[in-house]
């Protein structure tokens, strides 16, 4: 038996354990546009040998006995197309809500995340039909970024009509978006408009500078890093990318805000991986180049940072992509590793709304890239503050998956859980996590205020002093 073999409990597989994350790095990436459209590209099959462990981690598969689970859409349909070459992909790949929790549990480093995200292009590309209610929504769904950019510009209307009952019935009945859901309201500045009053890199350069000086540091040290904020913490919640900006301003680095789209993710799990390369050919452009002068990438969102590190290589063949996935981390791990953040947490103290017991979920794409007990973790010694752990099981929501009227209450079912140890397990009402739509449905089900971690270390280390 190998030693593999050794750790798998295929009659329990929550207690498995990886020995380490699934990183795909053994995979040579895949160009899926423009020039190839050859998807039996899966060495990564031959590595399957059934042990079932990626099924027994699938939050759908314990929900929805319809679908075949992580194994089937990946090896076995990669299997069933070598051996007949007319395989054509089954529909069920769209019920993977592409939360990646296979892909991080399998001990035999399967590239199953990647393996799906292809198998669902090629079925949005050439058996889906494009004049379907299906496709139109999802569409809609995974271009977030430009319904977000419309609604910005009249945000309280956007906000009041996406929410007013006659539209939400409409879209329930129409797009077959569920009128239980909440949209979640536009923020009346974007942080684009209040990075531009705060004068863009040169006022951070300045203001890095004179930190630095205060703190004994040499004036120039090289701490910069390229900051990728994402659609929702642009559009929602700029009070999260501000307290980035000022968090990473407060240890001494300058940040910069490139040029950037959607990462791509809700692309990803909608099958659009024409829009995604599109998006991905811009964002890895303007975070190479500023990688080439020596900038780190941070994001605030952990679905981007894995989209920007893992899901770009695996997919596109784009100069500059190696670089970026390099160099790219999670926004509070990457001062973990160069800044004495722990130090500094058990010396201050919170007060006032984040003086409180936080049920913190961690986002299954935190745990693909192994955060997910960083902010349990920081936070253990900050003053004021308590975290709860309210345990590994899924949101449900995955980004857009919820947010289908036919996925609805598969996403509530696999957040259950979730909700009672949030509900159990914290006497406050306030939850937090890294991931936006995380702290939707978190929001949904319990009525708690969510908040991210970038925000209560911002309360920490700068509002308090
Ligand atoms: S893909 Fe990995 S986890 Fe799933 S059955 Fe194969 S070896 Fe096991
Ligand atoms: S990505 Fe998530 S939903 Fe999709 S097959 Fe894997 S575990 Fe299941």
């Amino acid at each position: 038996m190998s030693d593999a073999e050794s750790n798998i409990d295929p009659a329990d597989g929550t207690d498995f354990q990886p020995t380490a994350p699934n990183t795909g790095e053994e995979f040579e990436p895949v160009d899926v546009f423009p020039d190839s459209d050859d998807f039996d590209l899966r060495p990564g099959s031959d590595s399957c040998y059934k042990c079932s462990t990626c099924d027994t981690n699938c939050p759908v598969a314990e929900v929805d006995d319809e679908f075949p689970g992580p194994k089937f859409q990946g090896p076995e349909q990669w299997r069933l197309k070598q051996a007949d070459g007319e395989h054509t992909i089954d529909d069920s790949v769209m019920d993977c809500s592409n939360c990646l929790r296979c892909d991080s549990a399998c001990p035999s480093g399967v590239p199953l995340g990647q393996m799906h995200n292809t198998a669902r292009g090629e079925y949005v590309s050439e058996e889906l039909n494009t004049f379907s209610i299906e496709y139109i929504r999802n569409r809609i769904l995974a271009n977030y970024r430009t319904s977000a950019w419309l609604a910005s510009k009249f945000p309280r209307t956007s906000s009041f009509m996406m929410n007013f009952g006659p539209v939400r019935w409409m879209m329930d009945k129409v797009l077959k978006v569920p009128k239980e859901r909440d949209f979640p309201e536009f923020a009346t500045e974007t942080f684009q408009e209040w990075w531009a009053k705060q004068g863009g890199a040169t006022g951070s350069r300045e203001r890095a500078r004179e930190v630095r000086e205060r703190r004994g540091e040499p004036v120039d040290a090289d701490k910069k890093v390229a900051y990728f904020h994402g659609c929702y913490s642009n559009y929602n919640t700029p009070e999260v990318a501000k307290a980035l900006v000022n968090v990473y301003e407060y240890f001494g680095y300058e940040v910069v805000v490139p040029e950037q789209k959607c990462s791509g993710t809700p692309m990803f799990a909608n099958g659009m991986l024409a829009d995604a390369r599109r998006h991905a050919e811009v964002n890895v452009s303007s975070m190479s180049d500023l990688v080439d002068q020596g900038y780190d990438a941070v994001a605030s969102c952990t679905s981007c940072s894995l989209a920007l590190r893992q899901e770009y290589p695996e997919l596109f063949d784009i100069d500059g992509i190696e670089e970026v996935s390099d160099n790219t981390f999670e926004s509070v791990e990457y001062l973990r590793i160069h800044e004495d953040l722990k130090g500094e947490i058990e010396a201050a103290e919170v007060d006032g709304e984040l003086a409180a017991e936080f049920g913190y979920h961690a986002p299954c794409h935190a745990r693909n890239q192994g955060l997910e007990r960083q902010a349990v973790e920081l936070f253990g010694d900050l003053e004021g503050a308590e975290m709860e752990d309210v345990g590994d099981s899924c949101s449900g929501i995955s980004g857009t998956y919820g947010w289908k009227s036919e996925k609805y209450e598969k996403s509530m079912k696999i957040a259950e859980d979730m909700f009672e140890h949030m509900e159990e397990g914290t006497e406050s009402e306030v939850g937090m996590t890294e991931c936006p739509t995380c702290a939707m449905q978190m929001e949904h089900g319990t009525g708690y205020d969510i908040r991210h971690p970038l925000e209560l270390l911002e309360a920490a280390l700068i509002e308090e002093n």
